[in-house]
């Protein structure tokens, strides 16, 4: 079941789906809200997310469990809800996934960063930080994902923490990574100030099946990083650009790129070498439709 995602990747170019957290936004969910909690409170709009994605032509889509690790619940006073929340999360992705037996479908157990720090800069050692993504990973598991996807990663301490918990927690599932750059004028950084190149090195030496880049720059951008990238491992490669550079309007980033246009800059990151596409921050099931019959095009 797992490593079929891995096969699918070496033999076409695999659809992710694209943002949770601003459709939610759009749906209604309030500043201040945990987006993780609508596993169980507002289901029925997660699942109809869900299963947008897949009528978008996704093949695999991420749970909403991006914030889903101890530390963050813990600041909605919801840390022992967090075996609920993340398997609830699994399930509600698997439910909305069409039984197809020509078109394989897949659901990824979403693992973002913790928000917090290592000592000395933070408060937390590297076991803590292991012992809560390998928890995060167990309640997924038990839910039913097919892999584990850890995504907007910076740090390289917490990531390599995050690869040992998620892999000990996936009973044998692959676990892909992704982390999110800038550029700058001597290339593509973390804000941790970890290089793009050094980075899939650390993921991949770190047992990462899969690794790549999401969030942070639109697809065009991501085009230069994506090439720098495939230099740097043989790893099956994920990019999930965000909907072009937001604009700030009242305080709020604003994307303001179109689904066609997305779709069409995205193709690029396939010459660049990407072997899966998606879509990070602004996107939504239009653009993974764009992305889809652009893809259809391409063949
Ligand atoms: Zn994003």
């Amino acid at each position: 079941m797992g490593s079929s995602i891995l096969e699918l990747m070496q033999r076409k170019i695999v659809l992710f789906d694209g943002a949770m957290g601003s459709v939610l936004i759009e749906k209604g969910l309030r500043a201040g809200e945990c987006p993780e909690e609508w596993n169980l409170k507002r289901p029925e709009v997660i699942l109809g997310i869900h299963r947008a994605y897949f009528e978008a032509g996704a093949d695999i889509v991420l749970t909403n469990t991006f914030g889903g690790n101890q530390i963050k619940l813990k600041s909605y006073d919801l840390a022992q809800k967090i075996e609920e929340i993340n398997r609830q999360g699994a399930q509600l992705a698997r439910s909305a996934m069409p039984s197809d037996p020509q078109h394989p479908r897949f659901v990824a157990g979403d693992i973002g960063p913790t928000g917090q720090f290592l000592e000395p800069l933070g408060a937390y050692t590297e076991r803590e930080f292991r012992e809560l993504f390998a928890q995060q990973a167990s309640a997924l598991v038990a839910g039913g994902v097919d892999v584990l996807c850890l995504e907007t990663m910076y740090d390289a301490g917490e990531v390599k923490a995050a690869l040992r918990g998620a892999i000990e927690g996936a009973e044998g599932r692959p676990v892909f990574a992704t982390m999110t750059f800038q550029r700058s004028r001597r290339g593509f950084f973390t804000m941790m100030g970890l290089e793009a190149a050094a980075a899939m090195r650390l993921l991949e030496e770190n047992g990462a099946q899969a690794v790549g880049a999401n969030c942070s720059t639109g697809a065009e951008e991501m085009v230069e990083l994506v090439r720098i990238l495939r230099r740097a491992t043989a790893l099956p490669i994920i990019a999930q650009p965000n909907a072009g550079s937001p604009v700030i309007e009242e305080g709020k980033a604003r994307y303001l790129q179109r689904p066609e246009e997305f779709g069409r800059v995205a193709l690029g990151l396939i010459d660049a070498g990407a072997n899966a596409l998606g879509g990070c921050c602004g996107t939504n099931p239009d653009f993974i439709q764009a992305l889809a019959a652009q893809l259809r095009e391409r063949r």
